[in-house]
């Protein structure tokens, strides 16, 4: 059976995993972030994380390397956005051909794309979505992470940085998002918003317990309404045949999911998108970023 490695990169850690077609995890490793910000050029850093990995578990017959990157990939699925949480002083990720670079020092094929394409990669292959299938995909955590799979390929735009839809505009929105812009939903909607309004108005119990202690706040209501806005929204545009709703405030112990899905059903026209409107929780798991990244390099990078 064939096998992959696959990578997840995130702002605070990185995992890598050796994933056999079926799913498996053969094994794993979790390493913080920073061994790829300092000290050489990130994609050499990388390279040397990979190959130490291999070594050390004796991973003889991987076909190929899947990375997820905390960033849009461009549409030839080369080169990375610049990654503002993984500054490297010699070398970042950004803008650099990631996958020739890394082809040549491992010597194996290599596909990279946004974190988010390699979790819905994982619920599509967990889930044996079908090629007429279109599903859309949203991960409520720092920010709003977003990828649509449409027929047989994940959307990207022009450029690849399509389906980024946590940086939709809201009438009257007037909070400065991390993109630069004001007014983007994620400033709603986000995991670092509710940090925010925890702090502010709720700081009387721990962040995890917010939705049990003061269920029924107006604030909360509100924050709820804001993430139901951008999944209607784009439901609105694909009429898709799943909505994966996932990520670390959905995962929050006592989130309201009922109200949430309530709300994106009131904000979706009748009868159709909303009659045939099919939401489930993201399923792939903890090792979902692996996973998917490994599953997506087989179908991608050979
Ligand atoms: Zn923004």
């Amino acid at each position: 059976m064939k096998s992959a490695i696959g990578i997840d990169i995130g702002g605070t850690n990185f995992r890598i995993g050796w994933v056999r077609e079926d799913g498996a995890v053969l094994c794993s490793d979790k390493k913080p972030s920073e061994a790829l910000c300092a000290g050489g050029k990130a994609v050499d850093l990388l390279a040397g994380e990979i190959r130490a990995f291999m070594e050390a578990n004796g991973v003889g017959d991987a076909a190929a390397i899947g990375i997820g990157f905390p960033a849009p990939v461009s549409s030839d699925g080369k080169t990375v956005f610049p990654c503002p949480n993984l500054k490297n002083p010699v070398e970042g990720f950004g803008n650099v051909d990631v996958v020739s670079r890394l082809m040549e020092s491992t010597g194996l094929p290599v596909a990279i794309a946004k974190d988010t394409d390699m979790l819905l990669q994982a619920e599509i292959t967990v889930r044996k979505t079908g090629p007429q299938d279109i599903v859309t995909a949203f991960y409520f955590g720092t920010g709003v992470g977003n990828s649509v799979y449409y027929r047989g390929n994940m959307l990207r735009g022009a450029h690849g940085s399509g389906c980024d839809i946590g940086h939709i505009p809201v009438l009257g929105g007037t909070r400065t998002c991390g993109c630069g812009k004001k007014g983007c939903i994620e400033c709603y909607a986000s995991g670092t918003y509710l940090a925010s309004l925890w702090k502010k108005k709720f700081a009387d119990c721990a962040l995890p317990d917010i939705f049990r202690v003061h269920e029924g706040a107006p604030e909360l209501a509100d924050f709820i309404e804001a993430c139901a806005i951008p999944v209607a929204a784009e439901v609105t545009i694909f009429d898709p045949t799943l909505v994966v709703l996932g990520g670390g405030v959905l995962e929050m112990e006592h989130f309201p999911y009922a109200e949430l899905t309530e709300k994106i059903y009131g904000h979706v026209k009748k009868p159709y998108p909303a009659e045939a409107m099919k939401i489930e929780r993201a399923m792939a798991g903890k090792d979902a970023g692996i996973r998917g990244a490994a599953w997506y390099a087989l179908a991608h990078a050979l």
